[in-house]
């Protein structure tokens, strides 16, 4: 099963490279985002903020349908990927996560421990997300029949525009995808801006934030993770956020948890203390370079 799945995330990630074969089409891009975007929707909305986070409630019906356009994006199961995430949010950049650069290295933090992860790799049934959503048989399919949506998504992108959309549709995207969850993994441990002060190493980056639908407001999503959005700010680009708020409206979500008065009050006085408490560094004695600290300055 673990070469089996190996060979499949390899061949796809190598799939990816027949995007210089086929014709090239504005439509075709559109095409990519679509799927890319839609999926990574579904990732963040329901694998992350709901299933691991349970930042809100959701109608039964749309816990599915998310769930199954999460699984679509070919990263394994909805319990398997929140039950871990879970675990990383337990041990962050300590022991225990799953996929920690300062604990494992970069490259297993970000490929390795998704492939063969032995130390890991098995699920608790105390697990808070094993325990209460395997109760739903729909989920317990998802999970255990990962490998279908994916399939049938790579089908239907054939069957409606033959091998270009098989490509552009299907391809492409779950790569650009696959690097854009990872990358929360592994960039936003590493690179972006820190406005509270976390025991673990989260950072918010807007790069990561574009591609991965709001999930790259890391270290704000570290600080207060019952929160069911990541931009604590409406200049924080969360569209997962947008989608929820949107979704609330129309009743199919409900007891949506907010950011607290006092994690905004910490933000103001961690600014505050940032700005009076300043370490001198190395780059002090070099003038002010633009790093990625813009949106703390607002
Ligand atoms: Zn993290
Ligand atoms: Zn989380």
């Amino acid at each position: 099963m673990k070469t089996l799945t190996q060979v499949v995330f390899w061949t796809v990630q190598a799939s990816a490279l027949l995007v210089f074969v086929v014709p090239f089409s504005v439509g075709l891009v559109v095409l990519w985002a679509i799927s890319h975007f839609l999926r990574a929707i579904g990732l963040t909305l329901a694998f992350h903020r709901y299933f691991a986070h349970r930042a809100f409630k959701m109608h039964r019906a749309a816990q599915f349908v998310w769930a199954f356009i999460g699984t679509a994006a070919m990263q394994k199961g909805p319990l398997w990927w929140a039950g871990h995430h879970v675990n990383h949010h337990r041990f962050a950049d300590r022991e225990g996560d799953p996929h920690s650069p300062m604990v494992s290295g970069i490259y297993y933090a970000h490929i390795g421990w998704f492939l063969n992860d032995l130390k890991h790799d098995r699920l608790e049934p105390t697990n808070p997300v094993i325990r209460d959503f395997s109760k739903f048989p729909e989920i317990r399919f998802l999970s255990s029949y990962f490998f279908v949506p994916p399939l049938l998504l790579a089908l239907a992108m054939y069957a409606i525009g033959g091998f270009p959309w098989l490509v552009w549709g299907f391809c492409v995207p779950t790569v650009t995808l696959a690097h854009s969850t990872f990358a929360i993994n592994t960039v936003n441990h590493l690179f972006g801006s820190r406005r509270f002060d976390t025991i673990d190493e989260s950072r918010n980056n807007a790069f990561t934030a574009f591609f991965a639908v709001g999930e790259g407001w890391h270290n704000n999503h570290h600080r207060y993770q019952r929160a069911a959005r990541n931009g604590f700010y409406w200049w924080e680009f969360d569209p997962t956020w947008y989608t929820i708020r949107l979704m609330q409206m129309v009743g199919l979500v409900w007891d949506v948890q907010p950011v607290p008065d006092r994690i905004y009050a910490e933000a103001i006085a961690t600014r505050e203390r940032h700005r009076t408490h300043k370490t001198i560094s190395v780059v002090d004695d070099i003038g002010p370079i633009g790093l990625e600290l813009a949106e703390d300055n607002d």
